[in-house]
């Protein structure tokens, strides 16, 4: 009989070589082989062991999507596009010291911080930088530390790293913030448990999950800021505002700006193969506002969705203790944002094909699932 494959040559061959790797950091800071060099994960010694959790957590290993959603969410609330949706809503912080530093409406900021006051979690897993403009998971328990941390750059931050990295050392429970990729790996985490892995992943307590259309590979970022003379670590914010094709790079000096295809250049390789921009498999997931206003209207809101029952638990908490603002989106901003999450599932769905050379071979996805088989309308 043929000996089979470790886990890890799998993740090797089938993931880290397949150029498949988000850098989720799923795999990373379970055992000692597994390992983050910049932003690229590297297996750094030779491990045979068959069932090893680097393969059952990684978002691009084959995933038994309909369990994790049965798991996770009640089925009448599911939908093709964007996964399930218990509720959708116009958000913001209450605190304006908040939104001051936030991205947008700094909602995820202000539930962290709900979370921490409200003793659900002990600590809010959230992302941090260095100057070289490589990201990583860091964990706030204050309100300073939060702040300090808010708002985002677009590349990415293995915070399932972190989470394995706080489970492995402290007791506590946590909340962790995560982009769609992420999201899954975290969720898979919790189908996949065995006895030994069970009370470290019950300290997750839920999932902000982060709208995402694409992440950039900080090598070629770098390269591209290098030739427009822009510095770095003079970075504080990106965003891309509605309606402009620009990315917008906020510095002490002012914002500049780069064009959208050049940024869009510098995708990392995996983000093409990602079917997800909404995080599906969070609790709640947050996004950029779209409503008829001027752009620093809308950049001043988020679009939030509520998916689980914890994420009604959250958003219930947060209007009661006043920490967010909450109202209602307008219709079409819920059918802009399915239309856009579809056009991405499309777009992903034709790079997987041409990849494997066969649209019976979905690489990491199932051609069986109930879902993907709506959206490739078999
Ligand atoms: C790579 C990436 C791509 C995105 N693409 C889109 C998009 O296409 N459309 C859209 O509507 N929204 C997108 N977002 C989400 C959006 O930028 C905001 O994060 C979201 O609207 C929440 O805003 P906020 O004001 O509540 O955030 P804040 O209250 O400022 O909180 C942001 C949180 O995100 C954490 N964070 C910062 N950088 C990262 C990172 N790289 N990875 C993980 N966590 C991070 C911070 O530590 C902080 O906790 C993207 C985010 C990322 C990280
Ligand atoms: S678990 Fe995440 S970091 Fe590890 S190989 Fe898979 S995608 Fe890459
Ligand atoms: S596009 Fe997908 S794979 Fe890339 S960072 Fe976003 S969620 Fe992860």
């Amino acid at each position: 009989m043929a000996k089979r494959l470790s886990s890890q040559k799998l993740l090797k061959n089938n993931v880290l070589d397949a150029q498949l790797c988000t850098g989720c950091g799923a795999c990373v800071s379970l055992c000692p082989y597994q390992a983050i060099y910049n932003d690229r994960t590297v297996q750094l010694h030779y491990c045979d062991l068959t069932d090893g959790k680097c393969h059952a957590y990684c978002p691009r290993t084959p995933t038994d999507f309909e369990s994790l959603r049965e798991l996770l969410f009640d089925t009448k609330d599911l939908t093709p596009e964007i996964g399930a949706v218990k509720a959708y809503y116009l958000t913001r912080a209450a605190d304006s010291e908040i939104r001051s530093v936030a991205q947008h409406g700094g909602t995820v900021t202000a539930l962290m911080e709900l979370a921490l006051n409200e003793g659900m979690i002990d600590a809010a897993i959230v992302s941090s930088g260095n100057q070289e403009y490589l990201r990583y998971g860091t964990v706030a328990a204050d309100k300073n530390t939060l702040c300090k941390n808010a708002g985002v750059k677009f590349t990415v931050s293995p915070m399932a790293a972190a989470f394995n990295q706080f489970t492995r050392h402290e007791k506590g429970n946590a909340g962790v913030v995560a982009a769609p990729c992420q999201a899954l790996a975290l969720a898979k985490m919790k189908l996949n448990q065995d006895k030994n892995e069970a009370k470290r992943i019950n300290q997750l307590q839920f999932v902000i999950g982060l709208y995402c259309g694409w992440a950039l590979s900080a090598e070629k970022f770098s390269e591209l800021l290098a030739k427009k003379y822009i510095r770095m670590d003079a970075i504080r914010r990106m965003d891309i505002p509605a309606g402009k094709n620009i990315l917008e790079l906020h510095t002490a000096n002012g914002i500049r700006e780069i064009p959208l295809d050049e940024a869009q250049a510098c995708t990392r390789e995996a983000c093409n193969y990602c079917i997800d921009s909404t995080a599906e498999y969070a609790d709640v997931s947050v996004g950029a506002a779209r409503f008829a206003g001027t752009t620093e209207e809308q950049r001043g809101w988020n679009q939030l969705i509520v998916r689980t029952r914890k994420g009604i638990e959250l958003i219930d908490l947060a209007a009661k203790k006043g920490f967010l603002e909450i109202k209602d989106a307008p219709q079409e901003s819920l059918r802009d944002l399915k239309k856009a999450a579809l056009e991405k599932k499309k777009t992903a769905l034709a790079n997987i094909t041409r990849k494997s050379g066969s649209a019976k071979n979905l690489l990491y996805l199932d051609n069986r699932d109930v879902l993907l088989r709506r959206i490739l309308g078999v």
